[in-house]
């Protein structure tokens, strides 16, 4: 018996992965063993969601770009005096999800740079005015590093802030800022950001006040398959003390624009490694944090996107009307896709389109508006 099989049998039999063993499947190159793998990585997820692959529509908001730190990946930061670098008032944000409302959106994801003339009350007020003016729509804002810059600014605990945010219509939030949860990559990559025991703490914080996050990978640029899979297993033990990351986001880095890239030489990682990573998490996380998303098509395309469907991922994400920071980063795949034309993606590839919200919820659709939709945009449903 191979080491994959190995592997790929402890995973069937619901045994716990090593770091060593999950570093194994990343690294795999060999085309047959990559392709037993997405195979067993497939049959997991059709044993748990069937031909079912999920998207939920959204918009996002990232209000400013002005910001104190210097992550080594970002394009998107801007100093206050540069040409390019804006702030939107609470009215202008509001009048952008106003804007974007007919496309059916269910969930705005607000984020934006750590800006220290964006007033604190500013994160509570356009929560609340978000959730005043549209109540139908699902608040899903502020990474843990935003939660860090609100208690660095006040002194008021996670507990405090998350509770606040709650209570002003906050219902989920987005677990990026994550990176690879390694001092020592994030002291090269990130070094202003907070270090891996805070990102959870902030996390495990949000999950105990009844904030579900999602959880995220950003990889593919300094760090070791060891890091990597070390990365996994840290979400892991967080999912296994709180159960409240709703899914595993990945993110490969985008090397075209970041500075880190520029200075190094740095390229963005092939599709290989996005299907090693898509079929690794499934066969690590299992029914234990049962949803995986595609490969972010606005980092890579629909295409990859899609290529990920076969290998153990069951959600493609959401549509993204407006999303600026991979762009920023050199990302050149649009920043929205209409939900028809994800819909058709999804039904080429064989499997069943499901609309669903931002805590995984399944939206009934009626018929004849999806078949509206689609001829809209000329697909095929
Ligand atoms: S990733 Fe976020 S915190 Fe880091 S520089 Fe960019 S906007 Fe700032």
């Amino acid at each position: 018996m191979s080491e994959i099989d190995r592997i790929i049998e402890s995973s069937s039999k619901g045994d716990d992965l090593s770091r060593a063993d999950l570093a194994a499947l990343l690294a795999v190159g060999d085309d047959g063993v990559c392709r037993q793998m997405y195979q067993a990585a497939d049959e997991l997820k059709r044993a748990l969601w069937g031909t079912r692959v999920t998207y939920v529509v959204n918009l996002n908001l990232n209000w400013t770009n002005v910001c104190v730190q210097h992550c080594g990946f970002c394009n998107f930061r801007r100093s206050e005096h540069e040409a390019d670098a804006y702030r939107m008032t609470l009215d202008q944000c509001l009048d952008h999800i106003a804007r974007h409302l007919s496309y059916g959106i269910t969930e705005v994801t607000i984020q934006g740079g750590l800006d220290l003339k964006t007033p604190v009350e500013f994160y509570y007020e356009l929560v609340h005015e978000t959730k005043r003016a549209f109540p139908h729509i699902h608040v899903h804002a502020f990474s843990p590093e935003e939660i860090a810059f609100l208690h660095e600014r006040t002194g008021d605990s996670y507990a405090h802030i998350i509770e606040r945010l709650r209570t002003a219509g906050l219902g989920s939030m987005p677990g990026t800022a994550a990176e690879i949860l390694v001092d020592s990559v994030r002291q090269r990559l990130c070094n202003e950001k907070v270090m891996s025991d805070e990102w959870c703490e902030i996390v495990e914080t949000a999950h105990r006040a009844g904030v579900r996050t999602t959880s995220t990978m950003m990889y593919g640029h300094i760090e070791t398959m060891d890091e990597r899979a070390e990365h996994l297993l840290r979400l892991q033990a967080v999912q296994r003390r709180t159960g409240g990351f709703t899914e595993f986001i990945q993110l490969p880095f985008v090397a075209t624009r970041a500075p880190i890239a520029i200075r190094r030489g740095l390229q963005s990682p092939q599709t290989r490694e996005t299907m090693n990573v898509t079929a690794a998490a499934r066969l690590l996380f299992r029914d234990k944090l049962p949803h995986i998303q595609a490969v972010a098509w606005v980092k890579r395309g629909l295409d990859e996107a899609v290529q990920s469907l076969h290998c153990g991922a069951d959600d493609i994400g959401g549509t993204l009307i407006e999303e600026r920071i991979s762009r920023s980063a050199g990302a050149c795949h649009g920043s929205y896709v209409p939900a028809a034309e994800l819909r058709a993606r999804i039904r080429r590839e064989g499997f069943t389109p499901v609309e669903r919200t931002t805590l995984y919820n399944v939206i009934e659709h009626d018929a004849s508006i999806n078949e509206e939709s689609s001829a809209l945009f000329g697909i095929n449903l």
